[in-house]
């Protein structure tokens, strides 16, 4: 062990950060947990007999705003990205597929569509649907989401160093859709999720996850009876559900 690099070492066993770092990381995971779980329980306080629909959007612009917040930690605690991102507009391999969703991701973008959604899938079994490598149902002909601001959890989390890597999962039709990302870019906008459904499962709402499109087809045939049934703990989403997952 040479001097230098007995140096470094004390240096290191001197200086906290890495410890820091690490009580700052859960305090601030446990804060985004805490608030969002607070969030909706406030918001759900407000549930009526006929106000589902609007209790419906406000839960899910809530948890969009706060998986927005939780993203930009992200990139405060890790301003280190080693590999630049190199999604763009009008790069779009990450949307040959049917997402599997919660039920506010659905919400959201049935809220932000003028008229009803067609769409059929063959099958809900999980395993069988990573294996479908058609277009999201919301994917333009230019390559664009056509539901930007409203989309899904996954898509605002999902990002890809290796855009290469993003086209040959498609084209080599690879149902692990393997693509290099930062993962606490990728789980931190997930945790106000992990807060909502907590609340939902206490309180006997439907949880569980559903197929995008089929979901927003069903909500954009009857928004108003869909989301009061399920607000009420009803098996509105029932068709919906994704199997085996
Ligand atoms: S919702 Fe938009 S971003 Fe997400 S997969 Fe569909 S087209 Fe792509």
């Amino acid at each position: 062990m040479n001097r230098a690099f007995r140096k470094r070492l004390q240096r290191l066993a001197d200086s906290p950060p890495a410890i820091s770092h690490a009580t700052e990381l859960q305090a601030t995971v446990d804060t985004l947990y805490a608030q969002q779980y607070l969030r909706t329980l406030a918001i759900l306080q407000t549930l009526t007999s006929d106000n589902a629909s609007s209790v419906a959007k406000n839960l899910a612009e809530a948890l969009r705003q706060a998986s927005d917040q939780a993203q930009q930690t992200a990139a405060r605690l890790y301003p280190q990205a080693i590999q630049p991102i190199q999604c763009r507009s009008g790069c779009s391999w990450c949307c040959y597929e049917q997402l599997q969703v919660h039920i506010l991701d659905a919400v959201a973008v049935a809220a932000s569509l003028s008229s009803p959604l067609d769409y059929r899938l063959e099958t809900r079994d999980s395993h069988e649907i990573r294996r479908i490598f058609r277009p999201c149902p919301f994917l333009s002909e230019e390559q664009t989401c056509t539901v930007y601001k409203h989309r899904p959890l996954p898509c605002r989390a999902h990002h890809s160093v290796d855009a290469e890597r993003c086209r040959q999962a498609v084209e080599n039709q690879d149902p692990e859709r393997q693509v290099p990302m930062h993962i606490r870019y990728y789980s931190f906008p997930g945790l106000p999720q992990e807060a909502t459904l907590k609340v939902f499962e206490e309180m006997g709402i439907d949880h569980r996850p559903v197929v995008l499109g089929l979901a927003v087809a069903a909500l954009t045939r009857d928004f108003e009876k869909i989301t009061a049934d399920w607000l009420s703990g009803g098996p509105a989403f029932e068709e919906c559900i994704v199997l085996n997952c």
